[in-house]
């Protein structure tokens, strides 16, 4: 496909139990933006049941048109050939989506079918003369990198949080059904989907994360963090050597090789700092730290630094925000 052809930007917009995921709909208002400023339109593509509902927030966050495909259980095969088969009828310039394990796993294998490249744990987009310019954090997120895809549509993948969302009641736009005939080349299928309690709990989608490290010490301590997220309306997180000693479920992981995360305000309780965990929250807008060490590598990226004893600082933070 040439850039002249291309007229849009789709993006893929996950719902869960029919409600969109803020991360899709972060992707819609920006997308709004990019659109706008190259005289382009944004499509929305909604693939599940009973989504009527979800098209219109689609449409306030930013969608000129709602691209709704009828499928009851999310497999892999299927929707990324629904996607490959709406970029061919439509051909955008730039396809997105938020980068959830959805995200992750469809993106790269819509870009291999359409033969161009995919740019993963992007923070930012920008349009530089006509060409979309991905930032991307590297080595650990410790370098921010800015790639360019050369082939057309440009693929990409967005960290949740990276974007603000705003719903415009006012907007209006169009829904159109698509019935996407693919064939059956699906070798998993999912036979059963079992929600773990903490799976009930979306990281990527938190606005506050209360995180805990090594140095909590136990899991009666451990309690704490779970007790300053409760008072601050928050979600847990830990690093994973709080996983690996079963203090809370591998799904509250952030790093490397657990969730990214963006949320507004990331609290890190005993953690010290390393590059795989920092990689998975360096996008949070505020990062509180409590370390024992002044000398921890998480105060390098900490708005506000605590230098004291987790067990005696957490109950303090506790009290003190209950009383707001
Ligand atoms: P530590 O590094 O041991 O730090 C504990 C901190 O607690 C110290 O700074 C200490 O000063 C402080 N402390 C101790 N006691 C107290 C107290 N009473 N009060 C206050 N502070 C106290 N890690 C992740 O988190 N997520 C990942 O996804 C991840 N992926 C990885 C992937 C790979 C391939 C590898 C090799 C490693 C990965 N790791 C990951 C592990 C990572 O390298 C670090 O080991 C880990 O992040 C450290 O966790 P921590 O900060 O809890 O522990």
């Amino acid at each position: 496909m040439s850039h002249s052809d291309a007229k849009n930007i789709m993006v893929y917009v996950e719902t869960v139990s029919d409600t969109p995921l803020n991360g899709g709909l972060e992707i819609l208002t920006k997308a709004h933006k990019l659109a706008a400023a190259r005289g382009e339109e944004v499509i929305a593509v909604l693939i599940g049941s009973n989504l009527e509902h979800a098209a219109n927030t689609a449409i306030m966050a930013g969608a000129d048109k709602v691209i709704l495909v009828t499928k009851d259980n999310y497999e892999m095969e299927v929707y990324e050939a629904i996607l490959t088969r709406l970029a061919e009828k439509y051909k955008p310039s730039l396809i997105l989506s938020a980068g959830t394990l959805v995200g992750k796993d469809i993106l790269p294998l819509v870009a291999g079918n359409l033969t161009t490249g995919c740019a993963v744990d992007v923070m930012e987009i920008t349009d530089k003369d006509g060409n979309f310019v991905f930032t991307c954090p590297v080595y650990g997120g410790t370098v921010l990198n800015d790639l360019v895809i050369k082939g057309t549509p440009a693929v990409a993948a967005v960290r949740s949080g990276a974007f603000e969302k705003e719903l415009v009641v006012e907007r209006t736009g169009e829904i159109i059904k698509e019935q996407v005939g693919v064939e059956n080349t699906v070798r998993a299928k999912i036979v059963e989907v079992v929600n773990e309690m903490a799976e009930t709990v979306n990281l990527e989608e938190a606005q506050v994360i209360v995180s805990g490290g090594r140095g909590m010490g136990n899991k009666e301590n451990f309690r704490l963090v779970e007790e300053l997220a409760l008072a601050c309306h928050g979600v847990v997180g830990a690093t994973r050597p709080a996983i690996e000693a079963e203090w809370v479920p591998r799904s509250h992981q952030v790093g490397q090789s657990g969730k990214i995360v963006a949320p507004k305000l990331y609290i890190a309780c005993g953690i010290s700092g390393a590059t795989q965990h920092v990689s998975g929250m360096i996008g949070s807008g505020y990062i509180v730290a409590v370390n024992k060490d002044e000398d921890a590598p998480i105060f390098d990226i900490a708005d506000v630094g605590i230098v004291g004893d987790v067990v005696k600082v957490v109950p303090l933070l506790i009290e003190e925000i209950k009383k707001i």
